[in-house]
């Protein structure tokens, strides 16, 4: 195997982590509970804040971002949620509701598509839940909640809190926590972060903790309640994955350098155009097509139909011979679709060159 430089790995996650940020990995351990680490936490605090569009604490835990989903669940949910579900990752959602003995109504749509504000409307309307559970950006099928509206929705329902997987759309497209109104919104560290995997931060309103504080059984690891009063403190849980705390406070300052989360937004979307544009015109003429429709089509992943005779799995095959990854579909998508993500540190230029080889291996 020959080591590919920058720019060659299109995963929809894990992300390609700059070399910079790896750099950060071999800093020398230091003690959890000392000052350096309050010094470092403190010093993360602010820009987590700019990142996550919040006023509040940005709680980061030792985690894939599935646990922080367990704990939305687990201190966020009463008795019943209801789930909505467009792809994979909404399942898993809703099958925590499921896992840790609670009720879960699923709104299901097709893969691809997204539900819309007017069903969320009826179905509130029709089933009493405590809370709602959503991914914003369905990195099974590429396509992109109308999150904001969602949101909007949710203001005529005080008691139903809103528990939003942001995992591939937070630091890569608009997520507006504080503005929105999201109860609780997190991410993990190796989307569109682009940081090796094993963190999971997210952000909760204040009625979120009150919920938690009405729920005896919340658990203990990912109790949000003691996550929320060690950050509060500037102190970790538990003993932390600190190589990976260097990692983020060291693409934290890449961000900064880079003009804040909206010029990372605006990078984003310019590489979805590029997608776009490719489709319209050679990667069209070759059969390729999109998935989710325009206006729902996420900012870091592109999950295009791939041309009639042809197959995912094979296609994201040749092009790891030439030396670039792709991710095939997901589930029953698997040899419809083709996943370039495109989020983190990669850059229009690359896209680009993606782009060709995909066109150059499936010709
Ligand atoms: C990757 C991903 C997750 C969580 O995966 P982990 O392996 O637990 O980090 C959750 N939701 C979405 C939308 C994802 O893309």
């Amino acid at each position: 195997m020959t080591a590919p430089s920058f720019g060659r790995f299109f995963l929809p996650g894990p992300t390609e982590v700059h070399p910079g940020v790896l750099a950060a990995l071999t800093r020398p351990m230091i003690p959890h509970r000392g000052r350096e680490m309050r010094q470092l936490l403190a010093g993360m605090a602010e820009p987590l804040k700019q990142l996550f569009r919040t006023q509040r604490r940005v709680l980061v835990g030792t985690c894939s971002a599935t646990g922080f989903m367990e704990m939305a669940v687990r201190s966020g949910v009463r008795q019943r949620a209801l789930s909505l579900v467009s792809g994979a990752f909404g399942e898993r959602f809703a099958a925590i509701v499921a896992a840790t003995g609670r009720e879960v109504i699923r709104l299901n749509v097709a893969p691809g598509q997204t539900i819309e504000a007017d069903m969320l409307h009826d179905a509130l309307r029709r089933s009493e839940v405590d809370a709602v559970t959503m991914v914003h950006s369905e990195t099974s099928t590429g396509a992109l909640a109308p999150l904001e509206a969602l949101a909007q929705v949710m203001r005529q329902h005080p008691d139903v809190l809103l528990l939003v997987d942001a995992v591939t759309s937070l630091a890569g497209s608009p997520v507006e926590t504080d503005a929105w109104g999201l109860d609780f919104g997190f991410t993990g560290s190796q989307k569109a972060l682009a940081l090796p995997p094993g963190l999971a931060l997210g952000v909760a309103s204040e009625r979120m903790l009150e919920r938690a504080q009405t729920i005896p059984e919340r658990g203990a690891y990912l109790d949000l309640v003691a996550f929320d009063e060690a950050a509060a403190e500037m102190q970790p849980t538990n003993t932390p994955a600190m190589s990976l705390y260097y990692a983020l406070d060291a693409q934290l300052q890449r961000i900064a350098a880079e003009g804040g989360v909206e010029a990372r937004w605006r990078r984003h979307d310019a590489m979805r155009q590029a997608v776009e544009q490719w489709v319209a015109g050679s990667g069209g003429a070759l059969g390729f097509s999109y998935l989710p429709a325009e206006g729902r089509r996420s900012w870091t992943i592109s999950c295009l139909k791939v041309p009639e005779g042809k197959k995912g799995r094979a296609i994201a095959q040749a092009l790891g011979e030439r030396g670039w990854t792709i991710g095939s579909g997901y589930g029953s998508l698997k040899e419809s679709t083709i996943r370039i993500g495109h989020m983190g540190d990669h850059t229009v230029a690359g896209v680009q060159a993606v782009l060709a080889e995909v066109e150059a291996a499936t010709r």
